[in-house]
């Protein structure tokens, strides 16, 4: 980032505590005195899915090249997944992978890939932003609007409330990043202040995850896989993996494109891995003990907000 003469970097506020506003909040430790990321959801000090981000649930992959810039930014970071439970191994050997009518050949591709639960890598990022001196996490307190100079020229802060008592305060800045994910509100917010409607595209998608946690075996061979099956589009629209995250479980997530999808129901949850052309996900889940309820989690669509198309 190059130093701005327009910008004053005494206050950053992001608005938004997971995984996008942590990472933001420890880019801007750098560059400004204080920053401040407001979250609307209580935060505890241990892996946890929160109500403002429950897809937090389901299966997530952590792809090679986003964990080397988590290891830049957070030297040991890869030990760190290790010491907690987390499975670290090199992607190419611990794939299990049927795409396109086969497996993908499994050879040693020195690129390290980790599996561990999304709630267990925010929780490692979060305590490592949240240990910069500079940085402070306010929860329970969701922004509400923005705060404007009098041409409505400049944001100059942002309106919190207190989720629990429901006072308000303004708080003020130099800059604000959204960090609030599918859920934000600055569109809204900006037509509030008399800017025109943000233009948007969709990608209709009617995504549906189906996901169930089981029992692991520490000395099961498969807990070293990453096992998975992806769709040939557009004529097939299921797909499914299971991973090996911390505390020896496997998370399975299930489902599918365009209105495909696994139900909740045991039985049919399982009829439905039955149909997967990578039978490793149905052998594991049908033969392990199950450790959480079947949940869902669907979204329609994908909407990207062009922002960079208003005036
Ligand atoms: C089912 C599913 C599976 C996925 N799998 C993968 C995967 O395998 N690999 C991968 O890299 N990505 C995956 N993703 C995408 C990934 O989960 C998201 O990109 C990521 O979680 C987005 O993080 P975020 O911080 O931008 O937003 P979110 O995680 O949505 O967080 C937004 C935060 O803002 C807070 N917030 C909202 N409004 C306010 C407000 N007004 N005031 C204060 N706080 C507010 C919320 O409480 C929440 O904490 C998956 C997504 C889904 C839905």
């Amino acid at each position: 980032m190059k130093s701005s003469p327009l910008i004053n970097r005494n206050h950053a506020i992001v608005v938004g505590g997971s995984f996008a506003g942590l990472m933001t909040a420890k880019a801007l430790s750098r560059y400004f005195k204080q920053v401040t990321i407001i979250e609307k959801d209580t935060v505890h000090r241990y892996p946890e899915s929160r109500k403002g981000q429950s897809h937090t649930k389901h299966l997530h992959g952590l792809l090679p090249c986003a964990l080397n810039i988590l290891n830049d930014y957070f030297p040991g970071f890869y030990e760190e997944i290790y010491n907690n439970g987390g499975v670290v191994n090199d992607l190419g050997t611990s794939m299990n992978w049927f795409t396109h009518g086969g497996f993908k050949k499994s050879l040693f591709l020195n690129i390290r890939g980790v599996s561990l639960s999304r709630p267990l890598l925010e929780h490692l990022v979060r305590e490592r932003v949240l240990s910069l001196s500079n940085v402070t996490l306010i929860d329970n307190t969701a922004a509400k609007a923005l705060l404007s100079s009098d041409d409505k020229q400049r944001v100059t802060g942002v309106m919190i409330e207190d989720t629990q008592c429901r006072e308000s305060t303004r708080l003020n800045a130099d800059l604000v990043v959204d960090c609030m994910g599918r859920g934000s509100q600055t569109s809204k917010w900006l037509k509030g202040m008399g800017y025109a409607v943000v233009p948007t595209s969709e990608v209709k998608i009617n995504v549906t995850y189906t996901t169930r946690l089981y029992k692991r075996d520490p000395d099961d061979v498969r807990g070293r896989l990453w096992i998975a099956c992806t769709p040939e589009a557009p004529k097939e629209r299921r797909n499914g993996a299971i991973f090996p995250i911390e505390g020896n479980r496997w998370i399975v997530s299930v489902g599918g494109w365009h209105g495909e999808k696994a139900a909740t129901d045991e039985h049919e949850f399982l009829e439905f891995l039955k149909t997967l052309p990578n039978p490793n996900i149905y052998d594991i889940a049908s033969t392990c003990e199950p450790l959480s309820d079947i949940i869902q989690y669907k979204y329609p669509v994908s909407i990207r907000r062009n922002y960079e198309k208003m005036d």
